[in-house]
């Protein structure tokens, strides 16, 4: 799928889109396309909910979550296949992935206390550029002039079916994750606080009559004016 054209601009791309839509895929052919780090910020969530279980703190508790994260040291590092996930050194990538995990990464991710921790470090992360960053938020709220925001989406049961197929034994039923899906879809679509919604200038890319390869190239059709210096 090509590289990097040598001058190309060191930009921010950010990613958005719910769950099931392809983003973690799409970022990290991005990422290696351009030669990018692929940031997953949903996996921070997902690695303080494990803190959050590990030590007993309530998920609906703000102060207490905001205070672990204070206390807490989440490291992403950038590999071909996705990030390897460090939580205060150990790693937990696979472990963050567990049902019981997403689950309550959505019910922490609603915090305001939560999110304005996550938002500074991943601010941090991406200040340099040459970073291909996925989550819920990127577009709206971590980097509101990011120079490409593509808002990934597809039909819920186009989201469900690829879920299920990513991970049949996570689950006994498809219907169980399409049901799943619905549930953290909605959390994150009407929390009050930075809800999943398209920033106003964001491209709706809808990939659900799209394979793979299409919705690739389409996202490199958006990319490649704004990298490429002109002549
Ligand atoms: O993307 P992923 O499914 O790993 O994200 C886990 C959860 O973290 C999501 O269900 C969402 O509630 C939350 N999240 C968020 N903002 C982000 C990334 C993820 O609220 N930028």
């Amino acid at each position: 799928m090509g590289n990097a054209s040598t001058g190309a601009k060191k930009i921010i791309i950010a990613i958005d889109g719910p769950a099931g839509s392809g983003k973690s895929t799409l970022a990290s052919l991005l990422a290696r396309k351009y030669n990018y780090t692929n940031i997953e910020t949903g996996a921070m969530y997902r690695a303080l909910a494990l803190k959050a279980i590990e030590t007993g703190v309530p998920l609906d508790d703000e102060a207490a979550l905001s205070a672990l994260a204070q206390r807490s040291r989440i490291e992403l590092l950038p590999r071909l296949e996705g990030n390897c996930v460090l939580l205060d050194g150990r790693d937990v990538t696979e472990r963050i992935r567990e049902q019981e995990i997403t689950d309550a990464a959505s019910r922490v991710s609603v915090h305001p206390a939560v999110r304005e921790w996550m938002v500074d470090s991943q601010r941090q992360m991406g200040a340099g550029g040459g970073v291909v960053m996925e989550g819920r938020d990127i577009g709206t709220k971590v980097f509101p002039h990011a120079e490409v925001k593509i808002f990934l989406d597809a039909a819920p049961e186009v989201r469900g079916n690829r879920r299920f197929l990513q991970n049949p034994a996570a689950a006994t039923q498809e219907k169980s994750v399409l049901e799943e899906l619905r549930q953290r879809d909605l959390r994150d679509r009407t929390r009050a606080n930075s809800p999943l919604v398209p920033a106003a200038d964001a491209i709706i890319l809808d990939s659900t009559g799209l394979n793979l390869e299409q919705v690739f190239q389409r996202a490199v059709e958006i990319i490649e004016p704004v990298i490429q210096p002109r002549a």
